[in-house]
C-alpha cells in the first residue's frame, strides 16, 4: 500500500504574523514541485488564522498546537508533543481523551508518542511506545484509528540536533506498524507514522527512504521557509 508523505512544519510560539505571511511566499512559488506530498502548518495560535487566509486554495493544511477535550474546531491537531507530556506533565490518559475528543470533533489528529533518553538507554523504548498507543487507541474502532497520523518522536531527539539514524527510526516504525496490525489488521498500512526528531534538509533523505517513515513532523528546521521546502523537496518520490 502506497502512502503519500505528510511534512508537518511545528512552529510552536515561533513566528509573527508578518513573518508567516512572509513564510507563504516562497512556499507557494515551490507548491508546483511538492505537489505528491502533503504539506501542513502548525503555527502559534496568534498566526492561524493569518496563515489560512494566506494559504487559502494551495492544499497546504493549518492546524493546531493542542486542543481541550471538549468541543473545538480546526482542521489538524497536534496532540500528546513531548513537550505536553514532560513539560505540561499530560498523561497517556489525558493525551487519549484529547485523541477521542479530535476524533469525534472530525479533525486529524497527530498522535506524538516517544520514549526519553533515559527509557532508551535501559532498553524500554518499544515498551513505552507501545503503552503509549495502547492507552491512545484503547477505545477506538480500526475505521476511527484510520484517521490517526503517528508522528514517533524520539524525547532525545527533539531540538538536541540529534537525529535517531535510520536504522533506529525504521525499527520503531516497523514496531509501531506491527502493533497496529495486531490491532487493527489491514487498516494497520493506511495510517502514517511520520518521524519528528532533528530533521534537517541533509538527514531528510535518508530517513524517508525507509519503509515505514511516512513522513516528518519538523520543529526548528521548518522556521526557514527554504529548510521546509527542502525537506518536503526530500519525500517527492523519485
Ligand atoms: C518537534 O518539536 O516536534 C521537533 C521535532 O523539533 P525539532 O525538529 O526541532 O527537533
Amino acid at each position: 500500500m502506497s502512502r503519500r508523505s505528510l511534512i508537518a512544519a511545528n512552529w510552536k510560539m515561533n513566528h509573527t504574523v508578518a513573518k508567516a505571511t512572509e513564510f507563504v511566499v516562497p512556499l507557494r512559488a515551490a507548491l508546483p514541485r511538492l505537489t505528491p506530498v502533503d504539506l501542513a502548518i502548525f503555527p502559534s495560535f496568534f498566526c492561524v488564522h493569518a496563515l489560512a487566509e494566506a494559504l487559502k486554495g494551495t492544499g497546504v493544511a493549518v492546524g493546531a498546537q493542542d486542543l481541550h477535550w471538549e468541543t473545538s474546531g480546526a482542521t489538524m491537531v497536534l496532540i500528546g508533543h513531548s513537550e505536553r507530556r514532560h513539560v505540561m506533565g499530560e498523561s497517556n490518559e489525558i493525551v487519549a481523551r484529547k485523541l477521542s475528543a479530535a476524533l469525534r470533533d472530525g479533525l486529524v489528529p497527530i498522535l506524538c508518542v516517544g520514549e526519553l533518553l533515559s527509557e532508551r538507554d535501559a532498553g524500554n523504548e518499544t515498551t513505552v511506545v507501545e503503552k503509549q498507543l495502547e492507552t491512545a487507541f484503547h477505545t477506538l474502532a480500526a475505521a476511527v484509528a484510520a484517521g490517526v497520523v503517528i508522528a514517533y518522536e524520539p524525547v532525545w531527539a527533539i531540538g538536541t540536533g540529534r537525529t535517531a539514524s535510520p536504522h533506529d527510526a525504521e525499527s520503531m516504525h516497523g514496531s509501531v506498524r506491527a502493533w497496529l496490525h495486531g490491532r487493527y489488521g489491514d487498516v494497520a498500512d493506511e495510517i502514517r507514522i511520520l518521524y519528528g526528531g532533528s530533521v534537517k534538509p541533509d538527514n531528510a533523505a535518508g530517513l524517508i527512504a525507509e519503509r515505514n517513515v511516512d513522513g516528518f513532523l519538523i520543529g526548528g528546521a521548518s522556521l526557514d521557509p527554504a529548510s521546509y521546502i527542502a525537506i518536503a523537496g526530500a519525500a517527492v518520490p523519485r
